[in-house]
């Protein structure tokens, strides 16, 4: 027995975390709910993990509950790989993203209890420290919808704050067959950030999957002139061929991936060499370790990885321990100094860049510290919190 009278595993006295029983918590943060898994251990040791899903919190917190039923209490926290293929194979639907977000952060969770239980940070745990720091780039920082010059204002002041790049979807509510005139906004809007940050402030267009291959085309064209850094998800992400007819037809780097759920899916995208960043979602991909095989897969094809990452600060603490020690990452996707001001309060120590960057410190586990259980009750599920990305109101909300 240990010193606060509960169970320490058999040999020699090191702990086994078996897991006791996990809480799940959903949290308003305004346009999307967060979903966390709170895990504790017989030992004492609790950790957090982040399985928020866009639009169908609800979903994964099901989720959640019935794989801890099915599968993780009772079980050592150690047993990561065997816990993951038991969720994952064992369920014959396999493959949503909601059902992957529930591994995700049932999966987060157990590397967080590992790394404390052993004293070590995770990325110490999945090879060790390669970057020192990381640089960043900001998201949600512009007001969608806003008007032009109040844009470029925005843009001025994210690049002042040191981040590598700025990304925005400045095409309202386009869809697959574009009203002219929103290209013509876009290319307005775009060109008046190009002016505010000058020519060293990478540039990254986020399309959301709005149009059809041909005006993903004529749309990317018309904002070459720019010097954009990649533009992200030009259309829809189920048909890979289009994918490709778009890469082979423009000039700037084509990004995807957020919504690519497993490694058996990212072969067919990757297959196609068109594809120049890939941004793996480390929740809806099912945790840590297959982000970490992902970005492998990835690089056997010399492809850049950044992690997808919009949500709250459990999601982004694992971004940061997988940008750490991963060869390929090149900049870490940040929504944190533009989202609920309280969210830094969900974690006795939540990760925000510094300078526009990421650094990486040696606190155990996730390097979070503890789940501010408070603080997730005081904001509850919110049933409308929703962003409907063909219709302006997705503008009015983000
Ligand atoms: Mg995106």
């Amino acid at each position: 027995m240990s010193k606060t009278g509960r169970k320490v595993a058999a040999s020699g006295g090191r702990k086994d975390c078996r897991i006791e029983r996990i809480d799940v918590h959903v949290v308003d943060a305004r346009w999307r709910n967060f979903v966390f898994a709170h895990v504790h251990t017989d030992d004492g040791i609790s950790g957090v993990g982040e399985g928020s899903c866009e639009f169908q919190p609800q979903m994964v917190a099901a989720g959640i509950e019935m794989l801890a039923h099915r599968v993780v209490v009772g079980q050592s926290a150690f047993q990561i790989e065997k816990l993951w293929q038991e969720m994952f194979r064992n369920e014959f639907a396999r493959g949503s993203p909601y059902l992957n977000s529930a591994i995700g952060a049932i999966e987060q969770a157990l590397w967080d209890i590992v790394g404390k239980a052993l004293g070590r940070p995770v990325h110490d745990l999945l090879g060790g420290r390669i970057h020192e720091r990381l640089p960043a780039y900001a998201n949600a920082w512009y007001g969608a919808g806003s008007k032009v010059a109040d844009i470029a204002r925005a843009a001025k002041a994210v690049a002042r704050k040191g981040y590598r790049g700025l990304k925005l979807d400045p095409f309202t509510n386009a869809g697959r067959d574009p009203d002219s005139r929103l290209v013509a906004k876009a290319v307005e809007i775009i060109g008046a950030v190009r002016d505010a940050v000058g020519p060293h402030v990478e540039i990254l267009i986020d399309c959301h999957g709005r149009f059809s291959p041909g005006s993903a085309v004529a749309a990317a064209r018309a904002l070459e002139p720019f010097d954009l850094y990649w533009f992200e998800e030009p259309c829809d992400p189920e048909n890979v061929g289009a994918l490709q007819k778009i890469g082979r037809s423009i000039k700037t780097r084509l990004a995807t991936g957020e919504r690519c759920y497993t490694k058996y899916h990212l072969q067919a995208l990757l297959a196609t060499n068109d594809v120049d960043v890939l941004q793996p979602d480390i929740i809806h991909v099912g945790g840590i370790l297959e982000s970490k095989k992902i970005a492998a897969i990835a690089d056997a094809s010399y492809i850049p990885v950044s992690f997808h990452n919009p949500f709250g600060p459990v999601a982004t603490a694992a971004a940061v321990q997988l940008d750490a020690c991963t060869t390929n990452i090149i900049m870490q996707e940040s929504f944190c100094e533009y989202c609920v001001p309280w969210r830094f309060d969900l974690l006795e120590h939540a990760p925000r860049p510094v300078g526009g960057h990421y650094d990486f410190s040696d606190r155990p586990g996730l390097g979070v510290g503890e789940f501010v259980v408070d603080v997730a009750k005081a904001h509850p599920y919110n049933k409308d919190a929703f962003l409907p990305m063909w219709s302006e109101a997705w503008a009015r909300k983000f």
